[in-house]
Formats: structure tokens, C-alpha cells, sequence
């Protein structure tokens, strides 16, 4: 007898898992599951990977099937919120998975896609709606959907949430929800603000946390270069060329700050031959579906992402990450490294350095107790940097986002921010802006702003214009007003 069928989930709900092949429950559904069946609140800490989609949709499944309801229109029983689209389709297709022997619908929301055949979709009402917060109030403002009769509310990835500055959206939901409902709250990491956002929505939770950040840093092998940041493309160029000859890597992720630093990356491997996609917010989603897709099956080794694109991405198989800027966010660097150690298996994480990111790299070795090992340029670096071809150049119109509509005009609302780069420097070309690629957007005190010039790492906020004030102590409130323009949620 397994510890599912000794937990008592229903029998449709056992039969899928053992299509699934699960025997033994992961940590985290060892420790949620029996509090959630008993309808218990929960506050989870743990990161994606750790099986916590199962950990909250078992025991929510067997409850909702366990009274059963008639479906309601514009209505579902069970919302599920999570920051990207990326993640919100995972977690729909592992929820559809669980229920498949069961009579319950599964539905999902996000923005990026036509807003109408999502509504008519909802018309019927369902089960059980994952959605992404801009795309679920866009919904509600149409009235094509309320959330007067959510029996189980599940907020995922609450820390990206916040970074990605849905913090107003939320706090809107926050008010359609019956007051009578579970509210499952999960984090990967538990800073102040996000645990008063949990005292939001849930009400003396039980609390379980799982596999502290830094034990994933520790399984896996971690390389530092200390390199100029003109530098950086050559000497990802050449390392990836070479690893991919000689098998060393099989898969690997790189990680950039902008959006168009992805972009720009992709162009100079493929002018060096070396096959790569990007993944971020201001590609359409058939686009981010095939890039995921390609890398997932292989026929695209490289896959060049923003944090919040790949956040919660399940693909097996990554051998390397490459930190092409290293995150301001220690506990972002685990995550990223985190892509490669899954299911048991080692990795190896390799991060360039400019010397203004040394401070991120201490804030990075004291969180995770490991000291980055220090891996020295190729002997014949330049030699091979000079020799590497030119990126295509990109006509700027090439570079508009996706749409035109209001509500997919990215995150800066298509204020005509200057969206391609005039030219493309061959790979060890320096750069003639001195500051445009400094990581983080971080200022020298007394320099002056660039304005809407300098590129903002996807998710960073715009900065403030008008003279509405500041909210939030600690400035998240700033993000207010914009965030539902996404075309990410
Ligand atoms: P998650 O953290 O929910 O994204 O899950 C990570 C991966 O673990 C997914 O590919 C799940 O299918 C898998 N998984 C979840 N629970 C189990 C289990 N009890 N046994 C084996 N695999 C699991």
C-alpha cells in the first residue's frame, strides 16, 4: 500500500498517479497533504521542482470531488495563481493529469493570447481555473468570470509575484474572495513582505517548508570568470561552440538580464553557428511554446532566458547554466542554478563576473556557503574572440513587440521606448555606451539617469514619472497601475 492510497485520496486520484508512475510522495506532499485534506490553510516554502503542484492539487482534487457541484457559469471552485504564463500552463497540464479519472474541469487563463475565446470559455464556469493575476482581473472587468465561488484559493511563486510588482492586482483579488475558502500561500523564499502579503489571504496556516535554498547550490559544480562585460559574448561563443563539439554539454541555459540582451545573445551564437532561442516576456507565446519545445526535445541546445521567463520551467537534462550577468538577488542565482541539479542529478553552473558585479557575487557565496571556483579565459581567448563573426544586424522595426493592442504592449505600454539596438558589435567588440549594460540598473551617485535608454531587466519596475506618491514601505506600490498592461499576465 502506498502512502497516497494510506492517506485516503480517492481512488481516480490514485489510478492517475500510478499512470504517472509516483509511489512515493515528495517531502513537501508528505508534509501538506493530510493538513490540506483536513481544508487546513498552508503556507508553503519551497521552489518549483520540489513536486508542490501535486502537493496542493491532490488533496484540493480529492476534496472538490468529494462534493461534487454542478458547474456554474462565469465560476470556478478552485483559483490558482501563478506569475507566468510559462508556469501556469505546467501547472494546468499536471492538474489535468491528477483529475484525469475524475469529473472535474481544468482550466487556464493568461494574458498573450486573445482575451474572447478565453472568456467564452469560462461562459460554462469550471472546476478549477489556473491563471496568471493581470489576464484573471481583465476577465473580471469583462464579467466574464467571479471569484464568488473560490472554495480553494492557491497562490503560487508569491516571492516572483511581488518582483514582478502584482502586488495591486493581488491585493484586488484579495478582496473578491469569499471570506469562506483554503488558501494555500507558496513562496520559494519568505522575506518580510512577503510573508505580510500571505497574512493577506491565509488564516492560521500550517507551515511547511522544504530543502532550504542554499542544499541545491551544493550539488552542483560552480565556476566563476571574471570578465569584462564586452567580453562576455565571446567568451560565451566560444565556450558553448567548443562544449557542444566536444559533448561536454548537452543542454544549456543562459541566463541574461534584458530582454534584449536574450535577444542579442541568440543573434551572435547564430552568426557563430551555434543553434540557440531566446524565452522572455516580449515574445508571443507561440514563440516561447517553441523555443521550450525545441530546447525540451533538443533540436535547440541553447536557450537563452530571462529569470522570469524561465522561472519554473521543468526541463530535464540541462547540464550547464551560464550566468551571463550575474543576479542582483542571491537567492535568484539559486534558483537559476537550481535548472540543472533536477531530480537528483549534478550540474555545472558557470557565471561571468565585470568587475561591477563583484558585490552580487559576495552577496551570492554568503548565501550559499559555496565559494564560486575561479576558471580562467582560454589560452588563446582573443585570438579566438577576434576571429568570430559579426551578429546579424536587426532593423528596429524587426524588434516591435507582438500586438499592438493595448493590453500586449509589454510592460513599459509601448511608450515608444526605443526597441532595437542600431547595430550589432562583432562579439569582442566594446561597447561605446560605458553604462548600458551595467547589471541591475544600478547607479553611481551623481551620474545622470538614462531614462527610458538604459534597458530594465525584465520585471524591474519603470521609473516613476508622475507625481502620484510612492506607495508600499518598501516602494513595491510604485508598480501600481501598470502592471495590468502586461502581456505576461
Ligand atoms: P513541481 O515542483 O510540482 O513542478 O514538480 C516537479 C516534478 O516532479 C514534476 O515533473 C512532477 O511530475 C514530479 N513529481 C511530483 N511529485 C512526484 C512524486 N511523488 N513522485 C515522482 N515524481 C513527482
Amino acid at each position: 500500500m502506498s502512502y497516497f492510497t494510506e492517506l485516503g485520496l480517492a481512488e481516480p486520484i490514485l489510478r492517475a498517479l500510478g499512470a504517472k508512475g509516483y509511489s512515493d510522495p515528495t517531502p513537501i506532499q508528505r508534509q501538506s497533504i493530510p493538513a490540506l485534506m483536513e481544508g487546513r490553510d498552508l503556507l508553503g516554502i519551497a521552489q518549483t521542482g520540489t513536486g508542490k503542484t501535486a502537493a496542493f492539487s491532490l488533496p484540493s482534487l480529492h476534496r472538490l470531488a468529494a462534493d461534487p457541484k454542478p458547474l456554474k457559469s462565469a465560476s470556478c471552485r478552485m483559483l490558482v495563481l501563478s506569475p507566468t504564463r510559462e508556469l501556469a500552463a505546467q501547472i494546468a497540464d499536471n492538474m489535468k493529469g491528477y483529475a484525469k479519472f475524475l469529473k472535474l474541469h481544468v482550466t487556464c487563463v493568461f494574458g498573450g493570447v486573445p482575451v474572447g475565446k478565453q472568456a467564452r470559455a469560462l461562459t460554462q464556469g469550471t472546476d478549477i481555473l489556473v491563471a496568471t493575476p493581470g489576464r484573471l482581473l481583465d476577465l473580471i472587468d469583462q464579467r466574464a468570470l467571479t471569484l464568488r465561488n473560490v472554495e480553494i484559493f492557491v497562490l503560487d511563486e508569491a516571492d516572483q509575484m511581488m518582483d514582478l510588482g502584482f502586488i495591486q492586482p493581488l491585493t484586488r483579488v484579495a478582496a473578491l474572495l469569499p471570506k469562506d475558502r483554503q488558501s494555500l500561500f507558496f513562496s520559494a523564499t519568505m522575506p518580510q513582505a512577503i510573508a505580510d502579503l500571505g497574512k493577506r489571504f491565509i488564516n492560521n496556516p500550517v507551515r511547511v517548508e522544504v530543502a532550504p535554498q542554499s542544499t541545491t547550490a551544493e550539488r552542483v559544480e560552480q565556476y566563476v570568470t571574471m570578465i569584462n562585460q564586452a567580453e562576455k559574448q565571446a567568451l560565451l561563443t566560444i565556450s558553448l561552440r567548443a562544449g557542444l563539439a566536444d559533448q561536454s554539454i548537452d543542454r544549456a541555459l543562459v541566463f541574461t538580464r534584458t530582454k534584449h540582451g536574450a535577444d542579442r545573445v541568440v543573434r551572435h551564437l547564430a552568426a557563430a553557428g551555434v543553434k540557440a532561442a531566446a524565452i522572455h516576456g516580449n515574445k508571443s507565446q507561440a514563440q516561447r511554446t517553441a523555443a521550450l519545445e525545441g530546447f525540451r526535445q533538443g533540436n535547440t541546445p541553447i536557450l537563452v532566458a530571462t529569470d522570469i521567463a524561465a522561472r519554473g520551467i521543468d526541463v530535464s537534462g540541462v547540464s550547464h547554466v551560464f550566468n551571463f550577468e550575474i543576479p542582483n538577488v542571491p537567492e535568484q542565482y539559486v534558483h537559476r542554478i537550481g535548472r540543472t541539479a533536477r531530480a537528483g542529478a549534478d550540474g555545472v553552473a558557470v557565471s561571468y563576473v565585470a568587475p561591477d558585479e563583484k558585490p552580487y557575487l559576495r552577496d551570492i557565496e554568503r548565501l550559499t556557503k559555496v565559494k564560486l571556483e575561479p576558471q580562467a579565459l582560454p589560452e588563446d581567448f582573443l585570438k579566438q574572440a577576434a576571429s568570430l563573426p559579426a551578429a546579424k544586424r536587426v532593423e528596429p522595426a524587426a524588434q516591435q513587440p507582438r500586438g499592438g493592442g493595448r493590453r500586449d504592449r509589454g510592460r513599459d505600454g509601448g511608450r515608444g521606448r526605443p526597441q532595437g539596438e542600431r547595430r550589432d558589435r562583432p562579439q569582442g567588440e566594446r561597447r561605446d555606451r560605458p553604462h548600458g549594460d551595467r547589471p541591475h540598473g544600478d547607479r553611481p551617485q551623481g551620474e545622470r539617469p538614462q531614462g527610458d535608454r538604459r534597458e530594465r531587466a525584465e520585471g524591474e519596475a519603470r521609473p516613476q514619472r508622475s507625481f502620484r506618491p510612492r506607495g508600499g514601505a518598501n516602494g513595491v506600490g510604485a508598480h501600481a497601475g501598470k502592471v495590468r498592461r502586461t502581456g505576461r499576465g
